[in-house]
């Protein structure tokens, strides 16, 4: 440890803003502001590194003399820049002793204001401000503050005597006080109304009430009320609520806090003072207009309590309640105004970002209290980063790092109006985002038939299907018991970029009864409640938060705006990633297109199947015991298939689009309910009990590692050749309009050399005879998917015979690390939360294990064909930090949902910019 104290005031400061590790948030925009003139009232910081310091002596310890002397030293500073004393006779000087972090952690950690005071320091205090009131005001409520986070005396003792005697102040007005719960006559009889001689009885009673509690009477000597404070601060970091906050913000825990020690201003010194809080712009719209509330005559603890209504700051602009502008500070102290809005300018233009500043104004002076870079929505953050790049306040590529990528799905889908009153039923995964209401309906069919009546409504299931595709396509949301993120409905939702929560295992569905159950439970884990929710009933999904609601919450639509294309551009003209679709249907293509992608980068064809005419079909395909039989069954098909990639190839117009010939065991396929197989045996002339035994035989237990993928065109090489024939004749036809194709011809779970060669020789002898038949040939790739960690680790003897590899990483994570897509919702959550593992391993890709096998593979499949097309098509092509890890390996491409595909783009840019930058960390 260097020096233990960093001083500020008077213009000059130890430290500065580039320190917020040594200094914390506050303490680094303190010394930064006083070394810009702004008005700060003087104070020093102690540094995070004697919070580390004090804390690995352990607190029995306190803190080392020379931190004391190191103080003791800032403190005269202090005091000499005031021209007061702490405790002095004459002129007592009063401090704050704040908290602050590195990252801001708001309302986490400890603070505590007024201190200094004793019964001598009040008296001085009333005699020099002539406001007998505000002397014992602040005296009381130092003494609650001070005992409650110091002395561990719980503060509902203390306010339990202030609500008797605003009970008895009320009486004594003539109000009749006994009608009123303690909140309403709080809000009748307001603090300020509590006369002095009351608060001065209060006091004592305080006192008392410390002296039983803690067996010692208040400390009077300020500073071993300064000693004390400090102390908590420090240990104020370990309290619970601060250790779940970092917890969910992954803020570790080896940080400390800094302490702030300040000189105190007041905003209760009477009309000409107050207190308030701004922003520099909007923080949830992004306009470049100032933004905030004050509170005359008010401490900035009145500001957030809530029980006098905040006034807005400028004329004309909303605060957070409607009241009337000419209220407004603007209109109140024009002048202290104007004062403020040239410190929001000067921070401005010095931070480059928008500031969120926190103010006092003390008998018509204005001090600055806090700034620091201000939290925003999605849609702010966008506005703010392409104005300032406009008004040259930043360069395009720092816009472009300014804007979180993942936060702008907020921005793709409709969201919760935030004002809205709600009643939580459960939690799931936040599967796939947007919020939607609707009835509930436990079955494709009944989402279908209700949709179609014109009435919305939300597909709930213990898991989906695809069978369940068409109900889930009519369904407004989906919501799963059971399932993770990669789970089939979590895919499928966010491919058609609809609501979806998954996995949420609080509920239990009866689909004979039609009701789901749900079980509530207490903050604690205990069972508190259960809930039935009947088909019909209605509910609301929050797909962002995973939230299920009761009844219908309002919505907003998602807007886009003209912002956030301009900051696309910029974001498309620095990445180097392509970014491609995942993309089923001709519909899905477009979307996809008009969110920017560059190519299909897998169109799973087995959800080509489901939809009315044609799961029939399939299923006489499937059950049919003969060659002949199923081949019957596949040239019904093909027409279909073929309509579908003529659509998807016109959508494209000459880019890539990778196809993935079949995937899921057939069983995924089959009816499910006797009285359909009773009409397909009718339908197929098939006695009934063939069918039956024919649906067991195929039966998997463990789907996932069966008869699936290329292992499906090795017994039955005609499922494919059929895609094929499909693939190549739609090409054909739409080459023969005049446009462009690029169809990429992809196998799925291939493990070994002579499994590719087969398939090869498959789709190159039926391209051969397409193009005899058509008399026109079209250009073509042939390529696999890289899913399954032997795939990975022979990547370069597959290279030999293939065109393209792309990685399907959320096989290749379920295969590598042993967890089921579907079943490790169980349980993923608490390993995450615990810190086993530091993200879900299907959203955030596994990059030193999964990784490890994707690097692997780039590097032998280079050594053998240096030109070798890569790229990736799992889940985790739409996830940030995974397309940061991609960029590193430069793949050619990523491909995810096209609702992701501007997520992805953003994101690539990211990662190009800040790799040029040689910050790998960030
Ligand atoms: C994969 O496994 O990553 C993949 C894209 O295929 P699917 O999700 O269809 O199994
Ligand atoms: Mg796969």
């Amino acid at each position: 440890m260097g020096r233990y104290v960093y001083l500020f005031g008077g213009g000059k400061a130890d430290g500065d803003g580039t320190q917020k590790d040594l200094l914390g948030g506050k303490g680094a925009g303190l010394a930064e502001m006083t070394r810009l003139g702004i008005p700060v009232p003087p104070g020093f910081t102690i540094t995070t590194e004697v919070a580390v310091d004090y804390a690995s002596r352990g607190p029995e310890h306190g803190l080392r003399d020379e931190i004391r002397a190191e103080v003791k030293a800032a403190l005269t500073a202090v005091e000499s820049l005031m021209k007061r004393k702490l405790g002095g006779a004459d002129k007592p000087l009063l401090v704050s002793v704040r908290s602050g972090a590195r990252a801001s952690m708001p309302g986490m950690l400890d603070t505590i204001l007024n201190l200094g005071i004793n019964d001598d320091v009040a008296r001085t205090l009333a005699k020099e401000t002539g406001n007998e009131r505000f002397a014992f005001d602040a005296y009381r409520r130092f003494i609650m503050m001070y005992s409650d986070i110091v002395l561990h005396v719980p503060r509902a003792k203390f306010e339990e005597h202030l609500d008797a005697i605003r009970y008895e102040v009320a009486t004594k007005k003539g109000l009749s006080a006994s009608q009123w719960n303690k909140e309403e006559l709080k809000r009748r009889l307001p603090d300020s109304e509590i006369p002095a001689s009351e608060l001065e009885k209060l006091i004592g009673i305080y006192k008392d009430i410390v002296t039983r509690e803690t067996g010692k009477p208040f400390p009077t000597d300020p500073e071993m009320q300064l000693w004390g404070a400090v102390r908590a601060v420090f240990e104020s970091w370990n309290n619970t609520r601060a250790k779940t906050y970092r917890k969910m913000h992954g803020i570790p825990e080896s940080w400390g806090t800094a302490c702030n020690v300040q000189a105190m201003v007041f905003g209760n010194l009477g009309d000409d003072s107050a207190t308030g809080v701004a922003f520099s712009r909007n923080p949830s719209t992004g306009e470049n207009r100032f933004f905030g509330e004050w509170l005359p005559n008010a401490q900035g603890e009145d500001v957030v309590a809530g029980i006098r209504t905040p006034l807005p700051l400028s004329r004309g602009a909303e605060s957070a309640h409607d009241t009337d502008s000419g209220s407004s500070l603007e209109v109140k102290m024009p002048e202290v105004f104007k004062k403020l809005v040239e410190v929001r300018d000067r921070l401005e233009k010095h931070f480059r970002d928008m500031q969120d500043l926190e103010f006092t104004i003390q008998k018509g002076q204005l001090f600055l209290l806090q700034c620091r870079n201000g939290k925003r929505t999605a849609q702010a953050a966008v506005r703010m980063a392409v104005e300032m790049v406009k008004e040259g306040l930043i360069l395009p590529k720092e816009a472009i790092l300014r804007v979180e990528a993942s936060s702008i799905d907020q921005l793709l889908h409709p969201a919760l109006d935030p004002k809205a009153g709600k009643t939580l039923l459960a939690r799931g995964l936040p599967a796939s985002p947007g919020a939607v209401s609707g009835e509930v309906v436990f079955s494709a069919e009944d989402a279908e038939r209700r949709s179609a009546q014109g009435i919305g409504v939300i597909l709930v299931r213990v898991e989906t299907s695809p069978e369940d595709v068409a109900g889930m396509k009519a369904a407004r949301g989906v919501l799963t018991a059971r399932g993770g993120m990669t789970s089939h409905a979590a895919v499928v939702a966010r491919g058609m970029g609809k609501c979806c929560v998954a996995g949420c295992s609080a509920i239990s569905v009866d689909y004979a009864e039609q009701v789901m159950l749900i079980t509530v439970y207490e903050d604690d884990g205990t069972k508190k409640d259960t809930r039935r929710i009947k088909a019909g009933d209605v509910i609301t999904l929050d797909g962002s938060s995973g939230s299920v609601y009761l009844g219908s919450v309002p919505t907003a639509p998602a807007a886009l705006s003209p912002e956030f294309a301009e900051l696309m551009v910029w974001a498309d003209a620095a990445r180097t990633l392509r970014v491609r679709a995942n993309a089923d249907t001709p519909l899905d293509a477009r979307t996809a297109r008009n969110f920017g992608a560059e190519g299909i980068g897998l169109c799973r064809t087995e959800h080509m199947f489901f939809d009315g005419a044609r799961i029939p079909v399939m299923w006489e395909m499937i059950l049919a015991t003969t060659r002949a039989a199923r081949e019957k069954a596949l040239d019904k098909l093909l027409p279909f298939q073929r309509g579908d990639f003529v659509g998807i190839f016109r959508e494209m117009k000459g880019l890539p689009v990778t196809i993935r010939l079949l995937d899921p065991p057939l069983h995924e396929f089959l009816p499910q309910e006797s009285a359909q197989l009773e009409k397909l045996a009718r339908d197929t002339n098939t006695p009934l009990d063939e069918l039956k035994k024919r649906s067991v035989e195929l039966h998997e237990f463990n789907p996932m590692l069966g008869h699936r993928g290329c292992r499906l065109a090795v017994t039955y090489p005609e499922i494919y050749e059929m895609q094929v024939r499909a693939i190549l004749e739609a090409a054909c036809e739409v080459a023969g309009e005049g446009l462009e194709v690029l169809p990429e011809i992809m196998i799925p779970l291939v493990i070994t050399r002579p499994e590719l060669d087969r398939m090869r020789e498959l789709v190159d002898r039926v391209a051969k005879t397409v193009f005899t038949k058509t008399g026109r040939t079209v250009p073509y790739f042939f390529g696999t998917m890289i899913e399954l960690p032997r795939a990975a680790l022979l990547a370069g003897d597959l290279t030999t015979n293939a065109d393209f590899f792309s990685f399907g990483t959320n096989d290749l994570t379920q295969a590598t690390m042993g967890l089921s897509r579907d079943d490790a919702g169980k349980f993923l959550p608490v390993y995450v939360e615990q810190g086993l593992l530091p993200a879900d391993p299907f959203q955030s890709l596994d990059v030193t294990g999964v990784g490890a096998l994707v690097r692997h593979a780039c590097e032998k499949a280079r050594a053998v064909k240096s030109t070798m097309k890569l790229g990736v098509c799992g889940e985790h092509g739409g996830d940030p930090a995974s397309i940061r890890f991609f960029h590193e390996q430069k793949l050619a491409y990523v491909s995810c949902s096209p609702f992701r595909v501007p997520i992805a783009r953003l994101a690539a840019a990211q990662a190009a910019l800040s790799t040029v930058a040689g910050d790998t960390t960030a």
